[in-house]
C-alpha cells in the first residue's frame, strides 16, 4: 500500500465533529457517488474514481495523533473515524492496524472514539483492557442484496460480514449503530425496510437518511412521500425494540 505524510491530523468538520482522516482515497469505491470524492476531485486532489480507489495511508498519522492531543488543553470528548475515508476498509490490513493503534491512542488520553465503516469491525475491540468500554462502533448498510452492493459499493465487505462483525461487539455489550444513508428508492431496488432493520434489530441506534447525491430518486413518484413512510417505520420498529432512532 502506498504511504503518504500529512502535517495534521485532527480537524473540526462542518458537523461540529473533530475527526481523522488517515488514509487518502478509499477502496470501496462507492458510486452514489462518494462526496468525499467529489470533493477530492474538484480540487483537483484526484484526477478519477480509479485514483480514489488506490488508498494511501497516511504514514505519520500516530506520531500527527499524539502531537495534536498531547498540544490541546481541552481534549475532545470523542474523535470521529472517518468522515472522508473508511478506517476498516476491505482487504487492507494495514488500514486496520493504523486505525486500532489511533484508537488506542485517543482512548489512553480518555478521548472516546466514534467509528463508523463498511469494512469488517476486528474482534481486537472487545478487548476492554485497551480499547474503552465508551466507544461507539457503526457500519453503514442500506441493503442486504449483494446485488446492490456490488453496483453501489463495489469494494466494501460483503453486508452479512459487516453486520456479523457489529453483531460480535454487540454482543460484548459495546454501542452499536447502523448508518442507512443514502437509502434508495424503489427505483433503485425494491426491498423492504423492515427485513433489513431485523438483521441488525441487536443495535442500539439506528439513523435513516435519503439518498441526495444524485437525481435518481427524485424520478420515483412521490419519492417524500416514500421517505416519509420509511421513517414511520423506521420510528415504529426502534420503539418497539427499544432502540435509539434518528431520521435526517
Ligand atoms: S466507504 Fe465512504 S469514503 Fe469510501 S468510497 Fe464509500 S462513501 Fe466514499
Amino acid at each position: 500500500m502506498e504511504t503518504i505524510t500529512r502535517k495534521s491530523l485532527i480537524y473540526k468538520s462542518g458537523l461540529g465533529v473533530q475527526c481523522i482522516n488517515h488514509v487518502r482515497g478509499c477502496s470501496h469505491g462507492c458510486r452514489y457517488p462518494c462526496y468525499a470524492f467529489m470533493i477530492a476531485h474538484s480540487h483537483e486532489q484526484v484526477k478519477n474514481i480509479e485514483e480514489w480507489c488506490k488508498p494511501q495511508l497516511v504514514s505519520n498519522a500516530a506520531e500527527l495523533l499524539t502531537k495534536e492531543l498531547s498540544r490541546k488543553r481541552v481534549l475532545p470528548d470523542r474523535i470521529h473515524l472517518c468522515l472522508s475515508t473508511d478506517p476498516f476498509m476491505y482487504g487492507y490490513p494495514e488500514v486496520t492496524e493504523m486505525t486500532l493503534k489511533l484508537i488506542r491512542i485517543m482512548n489512553s488520553c480518555g478521548v472516546r472514539s466514534s467509528v463508523l465503516t463498511k469494512g469488517i469491525l476486528p474482534e481486537e475491540l472487545t478487548d476492554g483492557t485497551i480499547y474503552s468500554q465508551e466507544n461507539t462502533y457503526g457500519i453503514s448498510l442500506v441493503s442486504l442484496s449483494e446485488d446492490f452492493r456490488k453496483r453501489w459499493e463495489p469494494g466494501a465487505a460483503p453486508y452479512a460480514e459487516r453486520i456479523g462483525a457489529l453483531k460480535m461487539l454487540s454482543k460484548k455489550g459495546l454501542r452499536t449503530l447502523v448508518h442507512m444513508e443514502p437509502y434508495p428508492t424503489p427505483n433503485i431496488i425494491q426491498q423492504d425496510l423492515i427485513k433489513i432493520l431485523e438483521e441488525v434489530s441487536f443495535a442500539d441506534s439506528i439513523q435513516l437518511g435519503g439518498w441526495n447525491y444524485n437525481k435518481i430518486p427524485k424520478q420515483f413518484p412521490e419519492y417524500e412521500k416514500f421517505y416519509k413512510s420509511q421513517a414511520i417505520l423506521l420510528e415504529r420498529f426502534c420503539k418497539s425494540h427499544d432502540i435509539h432512532c434518528e431520521v435526517f
